[in-house]
């Protein structure tokens, strides 16, 4: 089986008002006055040829797209002016030999403008046309020529398979129903924070086969093609992977000196009081008293709690979340040191903002395993070693003293909203620490990849 994910340029788009670029959001007042942005929205559709059929996931946007879509103005607000020739649906499809007439199936995740924009370049080519029957019911269903992205002028007449939870296309290639954007897929109650999920998704598992020689297809009257090396990007699916995962991280600030802007990245947050978690000897070196100070300078009232105990345990994150709510309430925290400070810091940050004891939230089974019922506090990870990753993750970890065992918690609220990495505070660390965080790396990458089944 082949997959190849076809780069079909991008759109352009205000942000303020499409909200897609991470951590991103409104603006405060003190920002009013700053120009509008507009930012890249790429599209994309993916080619699947397997031993069975070929199937085309998306059309993208139409060459035509600023006449096509003129009666709902569209155009102005999302024109696909990011394109080069090489990028347009139809020439992507020749480079890899997949003449329009040559596939089996164009499934499309939903109807919008810029994923059924071609979808005409299929009709009457034998190529069975796919998508949800929710979707489908609302984007024939409705009055007029157009409601929000769906433009009946991309779709109408043309005859489409509807299917129906998650359906085999395939085989070893299987849609999977979940919860949309569009109308017709997003399910009743579904909060607004909620509805960006694509819909539906593929999945494709096992081995490869060869492609068929190149072809083209044009595209109506546009420029002279021009040569490029760039290509689609392709690969071949490894036999039985794990094909599904999602990225998760915060925002990542890195470089020397990048601890010196955190007064000014936590001001973002309209934060004033900030408690700064650290252990003992990482306190010795000087950084988190400096980055109290700073905050200072931002007008935040700072202090530092240095009662970090190195592999926390759950006697230990009780006295520090002891200490949190006895000099508190604290608007953010800011995690200096290693893991221990970071995961103590994420603990203080759930049990001052969320009811219920440390146990509470710990994992199953030596914990109820609950999830914040609350949002935390924006906290701040400025890791001083290399080797715990911590200041990405979703997990703090303990011993849990009386039972002897190593567990966790974890949950997405629990990660930091800023890591900063700042080479200047590794570099300081002793040489014996550098080389256990330097083994410590390796090993859980050794471990990775032996349990990657
Ligand atoms: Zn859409």
């Amino acid at each position: 089986m082949k997959l190849h994910i076809l780069d079909c340029g991008a759109m352009s788009c205000d942000l303020t008002w499409l909200l897609l670029k991470p951590g991103r959001t409104i603006r405060p007042r003190d920002e009013r006055d700053r120009p509008v942005e507009w930012y890249p929205c790429t599209t994309h559709a993916v080619l699947i040829e397997t031993g069975e059929g070929t199937l085309l996931w998306d059309t993208s946007c139409p060459c035509g797209w600023e006449t096509r879509w003129k009666s709902t103005g569209l155009q102005e607000f999302f024109p696909y002016d990011q394109v080069s020739d090489e990028q347009y649906l139809d020439a992507q499809l020749g480079r890899l030999g997949a003449d329009p007439a040559s596939l089996d199936y164009v499934v499309l995740s939903h109807l919008h403008f810029d994923h059924a924009g071609n979808v005409r370049m299929f009709e009457g080519t034998g190529a069975r046309l796919v998508c949800n029957d929710k979707e489908k019911e609302f984007a024939f269903g409705y009055a007029g020529a157009f409601d929000g992205a769906h433009l009946k002028a991309d779709y109408e007449g043309l005859d489409f398979t509807t299917v129906s939870g998650d359906t085999e296309i395939l085989p070893g290639v299987t849609l999977i129903e979940a919860p949309g954007h569009t109308v017709g897929t997003i399910p009743p109650g579904t909060p607004p924070w909620r509805r960006s999920a694509p819909w539906p998704s593929v999945r494709t598992p096992r081995s490869s086969s060869a492609t068929t020689p190149p072809s083209s297809a044009p595209c109506g009257p546009r420029r002279t093609a021009s040569t490029s090396e760039e290509r689609p990007m392709t690969f071949a699916v490894p036999a039985d992977p794990e094909s599904v995962f999602t990225y998760g991280a915060p925002a990542l600030k890195f470089g020397p000196g990048a601890a010196a802007e955190i007064g000014f990245d936590l001001a973002q947050y309209g934060v004033r009081r900030v408690l700064v978690v650290t252990d003992a000897r990482v306190a010795a070196t000087g950084a988190p008293a400096r980055v109290a100070e700073q905050l200072s300078g931002y007008g935040m009232e700072a202090r530092v709690y240095d009662g970090v105990h190195v592999e926390p345990t759950d006697e230990s994150l009780e006295a520090a979340v002891e200490h949190a709510r006895a000099s508190g309430p604290w608007d953010a925290y800011v995690a200096v040191g290693g893991g221990s400070s970071i995961d103590t810091s994420k603990a203080v940050n759930l049990l001052t903002t969320n009811p219920g004891t440390l146990l509470d939230y710990v994992n199953v089974p030596v914990g109820a395993g609950l999830a914040p019922s609350r949002p935390l506090k924006p906290l701040v990870a400025v890791p001083t070693t290399t080797g715990t990753g911590s200041e990405s993750t979703t997990i703090c970890v303990l011993d849990v003293l009386e039972l002897k065992v190593k567990t966790g918690i974890s949950h997405p609220r629990l990660r930091p909203v800023l890591a900063v990495v700042d080479p200047g505070l590794t570099m300081t660390q002793p040489a014996g620490v550098t080389a256990a965080a330097g083994m410590d790396i390796l090993c859980h990458a050794l471990e990775s990849y032996q349990n990657r089944r």
